[in-house]
């Protein structure tokens, strides 16, 4: 092999991807992982996990990331907490551009490798509302499986209309003592029978044509605790504001897949998801890149779906690699007309505030 090519790169550090560096590094494979800058994924903008299993008392989100990260270093999955601006899937060995964003351009890396595992995750759309973020974490939410359980008996509101903010909405409806549905029209986007199951729910209250203009809370600035007390919300036919109170807000307005640097480099869906060749497993049809978690899961979105998947990821490359033994492996750099993958127009999205974690987002 040649010397500076490394067997295998992991793109994200979300938990599939510092799953997947424990499983390669222990492996020896000698992992590269580019972290991104901001570098652990989603966990690391909550607090509370509860559901991650072998944590009886629950863990923090960072320091759960950390400690991933920190498994994966000691078995020598190297870190580095790098930006992917580009990859070139299109020649052996594959490209791979990172940069660190402060340090602006002039700082670009270019590292190859023989096999790749993307696992950048997928990013929740938030609203862009005042207050959203400072409270994000304690109350507001994107996720009702992870956190619905920490506001039992207590008011709660879900923003969207489309299948997830219904489905969230029923889940919630368990545990809340009164449940509004704020949706910024009169109609649901969401499935017939998801529609129909919500609005036959006599928990559920709704909020039609009514829009989230910003997110109230309390804070105390000695122990740093905070709280959402409500929202204020306008209605946008009438013009009318209220505040609404509440101690839960949670967001479901869609999520948008870390992919914009894999356009006509691995296949994408039309919402912009990685596609892997076979269901439930991790290559693409690019052969010797494979994908991990919820850039390319939409369905389950759990750190430990997340770190099952990036498990799989490191365990076919390790396959692959033993498979394409030293001497098939085409290091001339040529491009393989079979290699490419038509480039796909960016799925349209709309527009959100940019997550805070680019690289390595995955959800819990
Ligand atoms: P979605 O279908 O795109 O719905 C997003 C919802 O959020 C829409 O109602 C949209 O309003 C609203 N929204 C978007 N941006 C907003 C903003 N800035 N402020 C306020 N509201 C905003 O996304 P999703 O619900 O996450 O579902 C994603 C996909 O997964 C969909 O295709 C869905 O059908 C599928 N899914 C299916 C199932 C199932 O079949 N059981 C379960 C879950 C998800 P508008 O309606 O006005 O656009």
């Amino acid at each position: 092999m040649a010397q500076d090519v490394k067997k295998l790169i992991i793109i994200g550090s979300g938990p599939s991807g510092y799953t997947a560096a424990l499983y390669a590094a222990r492996a020896n494979l000698q992992p590269v992982v580019y972290t991104g800058y901001q570098h652990g994924g989603q966990l690391t903008l909550t607090t509370d996990v509860e559901n991650f299993p072998g944590f009886p008392e629950g863990i923090q989100g960072p320091e759960l990331m950390a400690n991933m990260r920190a498994q994966a270093e000691r078995f020598g999955a190297e870190m580095r907490d790098r930006d992917v601006t580009a990859v070139d899937f299109s020649r052996r060995p594959f490209r791979v551009t990172t940069g660190v964003k402060p340090f602006g351009p002039g700082d670009d890396e270019v590292e190859e490798a023989e096999t790749v595992i993307v696992a950048t995750g997928a990013s929740a759309m938030w609203l862009g509302a005042p207050g959203e973020e400072e409270y994000r974490g304690y109350g507001v939410s994107s996720c009702a499986t992870c956190d619905g359980f920490f506001f039992r008996n207590k008011r709660m509101i879900v923003v969207g209309g489309g299948d997830v903010a219904l489905e969230e909405a029923i889940f919630l409806s368990r545990f809340a003592s009164e449940l509004t549905l704020v949706h910024r029209r009169d109609s649901l986007r969401g499935s017939k029978a998801m529609q129909d199951r919500a609005l036959a729910n006599g928990k559920i209250t709704f909020a039609w044509d009514t829009v989230v203009e910003e997110v109230l809370g309390e804070k105390n600035p000695e122990t740093g605790a905070a709280r959402v007390t409500g929202v204020r919300a306008r209605n946008v036919k009438t013009g009318e504001e209220k505040v609404m109170p509440t101690d839960a807000l949670f967001v479901a307005i869609g999520h948008r897949p870390n992919t914009h640097i894999f356009h006509g480099q691995i296949p994408l869906d039309e919402r912009g998801y990685a596609v892997s060749s076979d269901p439930g497993g991790t290559a693409t049809a690019v052969d010797g890149v494979f994908v991990a978690g919820d850039v390319r899961d939409h369905h389950y979105r759990q750190a430990i779906t997340a770190a099952a998947e990036g498990c799989k990821a490191a365990m076919d490359v390790e396959k692959w690699l033993e498979e394409h033994g030293e001497k098939d492996i085409d290091r001339t750099g040529e491009v393989y007309a079979g290699l490419m993958i038509e480039p796909a127009t960016e799925p349209a999205v709309e527009p959100a505030t940019e997550p805070a974690v680019e690289v390595g987002a995955s959800h819990r």
